[in-house]
C-alpha cells in the first residue's frame, strides 16, 4: 500500500477550494468503510485523504416544514434507529436496517453509502485493469457476470450497490451538492450516470465535490413506501436485487406510485413504464408481474444472470402488494 497523507479540513469551503492539479490526488473520506478498503487493495493510490468527519455538523437528522434534511456525514446506525425516519419514510428505515453489519453501520454513513463504489469483482481485483480502471474491456460483459446488469450496461456492467439510494428515489429526495463553482440542489435521481456518459464514475461528483446533505419532501396524506430486497445469504449481503416502491392507497389501487429497482443496473433503475401500468388499477400479483414484465423487456441478461427478471418480478409483487 502506498503513503499518503490525511488532511483534516475545518469548513466544506476547503475542501472544495482543493485545487486538483492531478487527477485522483485526492479522495474524500467519510467512514472510510469502503475508501481504506480500495486503498488497501491497490485499487486506487491517492496522495492525500480527506477526512470530512473533521467538519464539524455534517450529522443531523432535522425535521423541518418542507420535509427532513439527513446531513452526509450522519452514520447508518443513527439512520436505522431514527424513529421519525421509521414513521414517515418505512421505505428508507427498512433500506437503513438491511444493509451490511452493526459495526460497518455505526462506521458508514449516509454520503458514503450513496457514494460507494461497485462490487463487481472484476473491478476489485488490483491485478485487473478494466474499463472502470482506465482499461479496454468490461471482463465481465464475457465472464462471470451472475450479479452484474440487465440494464443500463454496455460498455460496464457494475449494479449500483447501494440500498439507500432506490427508497431515497422513490420517495423524491434531492442531493445538496457543494461545489468549488456553484452550490446546486438536485433530485437524487439525476445524482447517478450510466457508463455511456462516464465509464470511469457512478455519479456526476467532480473530485473537490461534496454530497453535504439529503432532502426528502414531507410524505403526503396516505403516502406508504417500503423497501424489499432479495439476497443470496440469510446473513449480511448485498441486495441481488430489490425493490422500493412509494405511492399512496386507496381501495386497492396505487392512486400514484413510484418504483425504483436496485441490483439490475448500473444505476437505481426507475421502472416507469410498470409505474403507468399499475396506477389507478386494483393491485393483483398478475397486474404487477405484468407491469413489471413489460418494463423489463428492455433488459439485455448476460450468461448468468437472466434469473434477475423472475427476481425482479418477485420483488416487486411483493413490495407492491405489502402497501395495499
Ligand atoms: C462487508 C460489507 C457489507 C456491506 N453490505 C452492504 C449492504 O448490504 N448494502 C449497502 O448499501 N452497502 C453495503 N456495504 C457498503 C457500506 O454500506 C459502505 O462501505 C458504506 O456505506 C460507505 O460509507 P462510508 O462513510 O464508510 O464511506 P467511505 O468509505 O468513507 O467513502 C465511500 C466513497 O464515497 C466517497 N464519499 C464519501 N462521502 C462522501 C461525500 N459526503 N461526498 C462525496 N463523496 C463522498 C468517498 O470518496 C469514497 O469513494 C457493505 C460493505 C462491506 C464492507
Amino acid at each position: 500500500m502506498k503513503d499518503f497523507k490525511i488532511a483534516e479540513p475545518q469548513t466544506i469551503d476547503q475542501v472544495t477550494s482543493l485545487t486538483i492539479d492531478k487527477k485522483d490526488m485526492y479522495k474524500l473520506m467519510a467512514g472510510g468503510t469502503d475508501l481504506l478498503a480500495e486503498i488497501k487493495d491497490e485499487i486506487i493510490e491517492p496522495e492525500v485523504i480527506v477526512d470530512l468527519k473533521s467538519i464539524p455538523d455534517l450529522s443531523y437528522i432535522k425535521n423541518e416544514n418542507n420535509g427532513v434534511r439527513i446531513g452526509a456525514l450522519t452514520s447508518l446506525t443513527r439512520l436505522a434507529e431514527d424513529t421519525l425516519i421509521k414513521n414517515q419514510y418505512p421505505a428508507l428505515h427498512e433500506a437503513a436496517n438491511s444493509m451490511a453489519t452493526p459495526q460497518l453501520r455505526n462506521m458508514g454513513t449516509v454520503g458514503g453509502n450513496l457514494c460507494q463504489r461497485p462490487r463487481c469483482w472484476y473491478y476489485r481485483d488490483p491485478q485487473i485493469e478494466c474499463r472502470k480502471k482506465g482499461g479496454t474491456s468490461c471482463f465481465a460483459s464475457r465472464g462471470k457476470n451472475k450479479y452484474h446488469a440487465i440494464l443500463g450496461g454496455g460498455l460496464c456492467y457494475i449494479v449500483h450497490p447501494s440500498d439507500l439510494a432506490p427508497p431515497l428515489i422513490a420517495l423524491d429526495a434531492e442531493a445538496s451538492i457543494s461545489s468549488p463553482k456553484k452550490d446546486k440542489t438536485i433530485p437524487l435521481e439525476n445524482f447517478y450516470i450510466l457508463p455511456k456518459v462516464n465509464v470511469r464514475k457512478e455519479n456526476i461528483l467532480e473530485p473537490n465535490e461534496v454530497l453535504r446533505e439529503i432532502r426528502i419532501p414531507v410524505a403526503k396524506k396516505g403516502e406508504k413506501s417500503t423497501y424489499h430486497k432479495l439476497k443470496e445469504r440469510g446473513t449480511w449481503d448485498f441486495a441481488v436485487v430489490s425493490a422500493a416502491v412509494k405511492g399512496t392507497v386507496s381501495g386497492g389501487t396505487f392512486r400514484d406510485i413510484k418504483i425504483v429497482l436496485g441490483g439490475v443496473a448500473p444505476v437505481p433503475w426507475r421502472l416507469t413504464k410498470a409505474e403507468n401500468m399499475i396506477k389507478g388499477k386494483k393491485v393483483t400479483e398478475d397486474l404487477v408481474r405484468k407491469a413489471a414484465r413489460e418494463a423489463l423487456k428492455e433488459a439485455k441478461p448476460l450468461d448468468e444472470n437472466g434469473y434477475k427478471k423472475e427476481l425482479a418480478e418477485i420483488v416487486l409483487y411483493r413490495a407492491a402488494l405489502s402497501l395495499v
